[in-house]
């Protein structure tokens, strides 16, 4: 019997491409997309010989083990190990009613961001379209849901899912298909480092996400000191992108923007920041930096955010501070770089 990584990934085919004739393909899609089946002994109406002829050639999940970080906040942090032993994570945000997953799109990041703990890893792997899709499915199946209850996604976690465009976007389908995840895109946030080729290519494919960029400064100047790929693209070529992503899509832009003690918190930056945006509907997320152990960087002071987001309004852009969640198990936005803290919950490995 081949080994889990020697067989077909069943997430990674787009849904007409999954095996079974009509009818039974059918079932397939129904058994992984809205009941979440993560065994095959599950799957009851389809004939037992079936199951294990396709048992034999394809799988399911696409992790060796996950470890839960639960935090006090209500949010939970997934630790994934992945078939090849790397790792990657994901954080489940059950708030209100609106339960939303933060997704990660590579092992580390190749951006090397100085004030995010993934972009001081480095850069491991892309996630496969089937290991991106299976960190919604199986948070969905540990928290006792249907995969569909699931309303948001934010690609936030670790990675630029730009630069992993192919994987990227047939995980986005399997996501809006009406016989995979059937999510509305509108409920869907992409957010890049800005990489204008991705942003181009995602209006192309006319996926209609919202499109979140991270910009963290209004000057390349001080962008490319805490961006390395910021030297490749300027400001000005990613904000032409954009205008274009806007033009197409008509969806709000969102803005994100980490406060970085006298780094890009200036006054001087807030209403430069204004200049940018003519022309195109945007809200500013400005995000209280979460410290990790080394970082060169420290966090804007409250007064100092509460300021910058004051001018930020006064120039027209409607802004909002995103205190994070999920900070005392390593879960906030830049904390994800697989430094576990104390006991997972359990270490689950029939998955
Ligand atoms: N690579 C993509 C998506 C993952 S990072 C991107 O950069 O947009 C998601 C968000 O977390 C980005 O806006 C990033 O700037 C922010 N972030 C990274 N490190 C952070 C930290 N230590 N504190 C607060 N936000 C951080
Ligand atoms: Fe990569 Fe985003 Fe972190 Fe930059 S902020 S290193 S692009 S994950």
């Amino acid at each position: 019997m081949a080994l889990p990584q020697d067989k077909t990934p069943l997430l990674s085919l787009p849904i007409e491409q999954l095996p079974g004739e009509g009818y039974r393909r059918g079932q397939l899609a129904t058994w992984l997309y809205v009941k979440g089946a993560r065994q095959w002994e599950e799957m009851t109406d389809l004939p037992k010989a079936l199951r294990a002829e396709w048992a034999a050639q394809y799988r399911i999940s696409e992790f060796a083990q996950v470890a839960p970080y639960p935090s006090q906040d209500g949010s939970v942090k997934y630790l994934f190990t992945l078939l090849d032993g790397q790792k990657t994570e994901a954080v489940y945000m059950p708030y209100l009613n609106r339960k939303t997953i933060c997704i990660s799109s590579m092992v580390g990041c190749p951006a090397g961001c100085t004030f995010c703990a993934t972009g001081r890893m480095g850069f491991g792997r892309n996630l496969t379209a089937a290991e991106i899709l299976d960190q919604i499915l199986f948070a969905a199946h540990h928290q006792g849901h249907a995969p569909r209850e699931i309303r948001n996604v934010v690609l936030m976690g670790m990675g630029e899912p730009l630069l992993n465009v192919e994987n990227v976007f047939a995980a986005l389908k399997r996501m809006l298909h009406p016989q995979g995840l059937a999510m509305s895109p509108r409920r869907i946030t992409l957010s890049t480092v800005g990489i204008p080729r991705g942003i181009y290519k995602m209006a192309e494919l006319g996926l209609e996400v919202r499109l979140a960029l991270s910009l963290h400064a209004p000057d390349d100047e001080t962008r490319q000191q805490i961006i390395p790929t910021a030297h490749r693209y300027r400001i000005t070529e990613i904000m032409e992108a954009v205008r274009h992503y806007y033009t197409q899509t008509k969806r709000r832009i969102t803005l994100e923007y980490t406060m970085l003690k006298g780094v890009n918190d200036h006054e001087w930056q807030a209403r430069a920041l204004a200049g940018l945006f003519k022309g195109i509907s945007a809200h500013m997320n400005l995000i209280p930096w979460n410290s990790w152990e080394g970082a060169p960087h420290q966090g804007s002071p409250k007064a100092q955010i509460l300021r910058f987001a004051a001018i930020l309004e006064q120039q027209g852009i409607p802004t909002s501070v995103r205190w994070s969640r999920g900070r005392d198990v390593g879960a906030a936005c830049g904390q994800l770089a697989l430094k576990q803290p104390d006991q997972p919950q359990a270490q689950l490995s029939r998955l």
